[in-house]
């Protein structure tokens, strides 16, 4: 008897029909509070050696229909290891994923996820470092703690850099992208982590939808709010996640910003760069250039080719975190995107893009971060390093 269940963190679906395994019948399931779905997490129980035609009937009316094109669906038995079904397509309007389960319990979503727990293991992960001080900036609309994890002390001359992940809570590639850059950056033998610990100050916000994540949302928050459309006026009530970090980062101070996303339609890792913010100046675009061609040289996964056309964002520009803070504070500030697909200029045909490849990105990223750091900052580096070895 074949059984279909999402009541677990971030699991989402709706059921249909389940009476013929070569055509159960599934429709995405909308935010909690929005119209935006897209996102699906769940579990199929006693179907191993089966043949499974699962049919999502709604794929069309999905946030990013387009993304469907080339999209395959992820699986794993032990929700460790996740891998492509090659059997997916999108067709009239409906995706649909033909499958044989080797096993009786097989998960089945739209990108490996990342859970509620792991997310507190991380954070928990962190704090044991002496490098790291962990803050709870407020609640979020359901009364979870909005986490900060900041790394190096706030000795006068610092840059403040600020990471934040996870605005749209499907996006889960974002989480694990900041899981990557944390375990590098808190490494006491990596000499790029140990240079960046002692001349910057880093704010990372590993979740700033932690009620959409566990929600199973792909876009909003618990209020309905798509947190990436409120930093020009967040509210304290609907939009606390933003309210709550836009205040501390107006306290601290910014020198680089990094906003971590997936984009569900191109197959590439791009950023989304800050040319239309209206205060964007010459040295603003030699700065961002300058970080450009250093994530380059850093990640082979990392292109320039492809990614947003102009004017995607229109009168919502400076809505968005990334052109907020780079009209705001006149520092580098960018949108990164990864795939939900698979990187098309190094694709894995068994996993296509993933959690793995997402922590070596953010691993990555320490390297443009510290060229920016040291390009921009006093030299008191010698005396910091010297200061953190005798902690
Ligand atoms: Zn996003």
């Amino acid at each position: 008897m074949v059984k279909i269940t999402s009541a677990f963190d971030s699991g989402a679906i709706e059921v249909l029909s389940l009476d013929d395994p070569a055509n159960i019948r599934l429709r995405l399931r909308k935010d909690n509070a929005a119209d935006f779905h897209q996102w699906f997490h769940f579990r199929l129980t006693g179907a191993a050696g089966l043949p499974l035609r699962m049919v999502f009937e709604n794929a069309a009316t999905a946030a990013y229909a387009d993304g469907w094109h080339g999209y395959r669906c992820v699986a794993s038995y032990d929700r460790q290891n996740w891998f492509r079904i090659e059997g997916t397509r999108y067709h009239d309007g409906q995706l649909v994923v033909e499958h044989v389960p080797e096993r009786d319990s097989v998960f089945y979503a739209y990108f490996e996820p990342y859970s509620h727990e792991r997310h507190l293991d991380l954070v928990a992960r962190a704090e044991r470092s002496p490098q790291v001080r962990l803050r709870n900036l407020g609640l979020t609309v359901e009364g979870r703690d909005l986490d900060l994890v900041t790394v190096g002390g706030d000795a006068p001359g610092r840059m403040p850099v600020w990471i934040i992940a996870r605005q749209h809570p499907g996006e889960t590639m974002a989480e694990w992208f900041v899981e990557g850059l944390l375990e590098r950056l808190l490494d006491p033998a990596d000499p790029v982590a140990r240079k960046l610990r002692a001349q910057a100050v880093l704010h990372i916000v590993p979740n700033m939808n932690p009620d959409g994540a566990v929600r199973g949302n792909l876009r909003t928050n618990a209020a309905g709010r798509n947190l990436n459309r409120e930093w020009r006026a967040p509210d304290p009530v609907a939009s606390p996640e933003v309210f709550l970090v836009r205040a501390e980062m107006e306290r601290t101070g910014c020198g680089l910003f990094l906003d971590i996303h997936g984009d569900e339609t191109l197959p590439y890792v791009f950023f989304s760069t800050a040319e239309e913010v209206p205060s964007f100046t010459a040295a603003a675009a030699a700065a961002q250039a300058r970080f450009i061609e250093a994530f380059l040289a850093a990640s082979p996964d990392f292109q320039t080719t492809e990614g947003y056309k102009p004017g995607r964002f229109g009168e919502e520009l400076l809505t968005l975190a990334s052109k907020w803070v780079a009209n705001h504070f006149g520092c580098v500030s960018l949108t990164l995107e990864m795939p939900f697909k698979d990187n098309a200029l190094l694709p894995d045909e068994a996993v296509g893009w993933n959690g793995a490849r997402s922590k070596r990105l953010g691993a990555a990223m320490l390297d443009p971060i510290l060229r920016h750091v040291a390009t921009c900052s006093q030299p008191t580096l010698d005396s910091a390093i010297l200061q953190e070895t005798n902690t």
